[in-house]
């Protein structure tokens, strides 16, 4: 039999099968992965071929084969091990929900989470938030924001989950796919997730840094059927979209613009920061290049912690 996993408890792994049926399932033996180092071997999302037992009348699973993943998305434990946890397979796309207050989201968080979701493999969809609540100027930040956006490809939607204002757009862009949904506590993930479905209540509340460290984490991703051909991955208690390891040289390939640019430099190991005929330097300098962009870039590089705020741009 084959189906996807929808819930993971980290011994039994909950899968639906083509005609709609829940079986609860374990993995055989020592069964792992090749060249994933994770704490887990199966995740939610991942799509898996099982056969069944009937131990005292009741049936279960055993998964022996995983198919091939299109991406998958992780999380550093916090504990010493410092293993690596995957948190979801086969993830379609992302929706990062943004607002210019209330809370503020700084270009800096969004363009880090830009990097990841590429790094990643998943498609980013920026969602502007909160617009019923904007004035002109606060307006004139979000279309500045998704002029820059939208100038290296990337999909805005402006969005009321307390009014419904374009949730018909986020769900037309749901259709058919595997989504996530991610931004800072208080950007409406809850409230937008009720709009689209009001019968699911997720989990999507982050729990406190110093909670994970102090214990296991008891929290696990899981898959929801929507009411339409769609399904949603939750992942209470996991903060954010993931962290991924990359080297220097990597990070620029993750901003397409700069990506698009690097065949142009003279180095062809250009870094964008000091050397000479720099082409991504150079569009800097004509405008071609958002300069909000090139700051998270070295930001980045640099390892900081987001400080600028969205209101405070100097260009
Ligand atoms: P979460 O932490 O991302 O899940 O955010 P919530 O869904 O809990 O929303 C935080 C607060 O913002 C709640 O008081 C919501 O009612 C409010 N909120 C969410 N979306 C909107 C919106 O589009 N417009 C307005 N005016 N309020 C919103
Ligand atoms: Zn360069």
């Amino acid at each position: 039999m084959t189906g996807t996993v929808y819930k993971s408890t980290g011994s039994w792994y909950t899968v639906k099968t083509m005609n709609g049926k829940f079986y609860e399932c374990r993995i055989k033996g020592r069964f792992r992965l090749e060249g994933i180092k994770s704490t887990n071997p199966i995740a939610v999302g991942d799509k898996v071929q099982f056969e069944l037992e009937t131990k005292n009348n009741t049936e279960t699973g055993v998964i022996h084969r995983i198919e091939e993943r299109i991406n998958y998305i992780v999380r550093k434990s916090v504990n010493l091990s410092k293993q690596t946890h995957i948190i979801a397979a086969n993830i379609d796309q992302v929706f990062l929900l943004i607002t210019i207050d209330n809370p503020p989201t700084f270009t800096s968080f969004i363009d880090r989470f830009l990097v990841t979701a590429e790094a990643y493999s998943v498609k980013p969809i920026l969602l502007f938030n909160k617009i019923d609540t904007y004035d002109d100027e606060k307006l004139h930040e979000v279309k500045y924001l998704e002029s820059i956006y939208r100038s290296i490809g990337y999909e805005c939607i402006e969005i009321s989950a307390a009014t419904g204002y374009h949730i018909d757009k986020v769900k037309a862009m749901m259709e058919g796919k595997v989504s996530m949904f991610s931004g800072h506590s208080g950007v409406g993930k809850s409230t937008l997730v009720n709009a689209i479905e009001p019968s699911l209540e997720l989990k999507t509340k982050e729990i406190s840094e110093q909670h994970m460290q102090g214990q296991h984490t008891t929290t696990f991703a899981e898959m929801f059927d929507l009411s339409f051909d769609a399904k949603i991955i939750d992942t209470p208690g996991i903060k954010g979209f993931g962290v991924v390891d990359m080297e220097k040289e990597e990070v620029g390939d993750y901003f397409p613009e700069f990506f698009a640019l690097k065949q142009d430099c003279k180095f062809n190991n250009c870094l964008h920061l000091k050397e000479p005929k720099c082409a991504v330097k150079e569009a800097l300098e004509n405008d071609e290049v958002s300069y909000s962009r090139y700051r998270s870039y070295l930001q980045i590089l640099e390892g900081e912690e987001e400080t600028y705020r969205t209101d405070n741009w100097d260009k």
